[in-house]
């Protein structure tokens, strides 16, 4: 498909393609039965995946930047019975709420800034549930540890407080570099994210401010680290917390019940 597309690799739009069919049946099986689900792909590119998804009967809509996409990705949808729908553009740009429609699951392997800013946006508003039902997203594996991250670690940060406050996240696999075509630099893995019941009375707005204060300076006692956030040094004495621990030691909850406090 690729070779007849003339399809090469553009670096400049990230894209290193899987195609390998029993690795990518494997990425479209993490986040559970799709057979008459509805998915929402970003960035399918030749679409490796795409067909994958297809294939475990799924209804998917594509958002892809590469035009030079598209004539592989009508070829799918004629395959698949129309199930494929396939959107041209940046999946930065585009209301991915009212393109798709809630209750998607989201599915992307992406260039790491591309994917990062979007996990953030997907994690991030005041309403939650969110109109997503699940996220399986390719990640370097060094991101990837970064969301999954348990306190006292050094990959522990505001990712993974973003990740985890109101979602369960799980690494589901490492993927190979050599699995790419061309081979990236570092080796990926997949990262599986559920939403669940948020915390009652904390904003997340509120909580983002905290994290980038708290780990912005994570080498600092959270009483240097939190000097312009008064509420949050105030919260601090509220709950308890020693001031003098580093923000890697402090837990999802435990940043939860200072956001939280900080509203108070
Ligand atoms: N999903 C395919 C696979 O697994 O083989 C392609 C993966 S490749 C790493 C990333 C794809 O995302 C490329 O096809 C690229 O054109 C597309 N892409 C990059 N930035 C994008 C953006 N902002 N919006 C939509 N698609 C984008």
């Amino acid at each position: 498909m690729i070779a007849r597309h003339g399809l090469s690799a553009s670096k400049a739009l990230g894209q290193n393609f899987l195609l390998d069919g029993q690795l990518l049946d494997r990425i479209a099986r993490v986040p559970g039965d799709l057979s008459g689900q509805r998915v929402y792909e970003v960035g399918p590119g030749p679409g490796g995946l795409t067909r994958a998804l297809l294939g475990a009967g799924a209804l998917v809509t594509a958002v892809e930047r590469d035009r030079r996409c598209l004539p592989a990705l009508a070829e799918l949808n004629e395959a698949a019975d129309g199930r494929l729908s396939v959107i041209e553009g940046d999946a930065l740009a585009i209301h991915e709420a009212e393109a798709v429609g809630a209750g998607a699951h989201i599915v992307a392997n992406l260039p790491y800034n591309v994917g990062t800013a979007l996990l953030v946006r997907w994690l991030g508003g005041e309403t939650w549930p969110p109109w997503w039902r699940s996220l399986t997203l390719m990640f370097q594996q060094e991101v990837a540890e970064r969301i999954v991250a348990r306190p006292d670690t050094s990959a522990y940060g505001r990712l993974a407080v973003l990740a985890q406050w109101r979602s369960e996240a799980k690494l589901a696999m490492k993927v190979h570099r050599s699995a790419f075509v061309p081979p990236p630099k570092v080796m990926s893995a997949v990262v599986h994210i559920v939403p669940k019941a948020a915390p009652e009375g904390v904003r997340a707005g509120t909580l983002e401010a905290l994290t980038a204060a708290a780990f912005g300076q994570r080498r600092k006692m959270l009483r240097r680290s939190l000097q312009s956030l008064p509420t949050a040094l105030g919260a601090l004495e509220t709950l308890g917390i020693d001031s003098e621990r580093r923000a890697e030691t402090l837990s999802v909850g435990e940043f939860a019940a200072i956001a939280r406090a900080m509203d108070a």
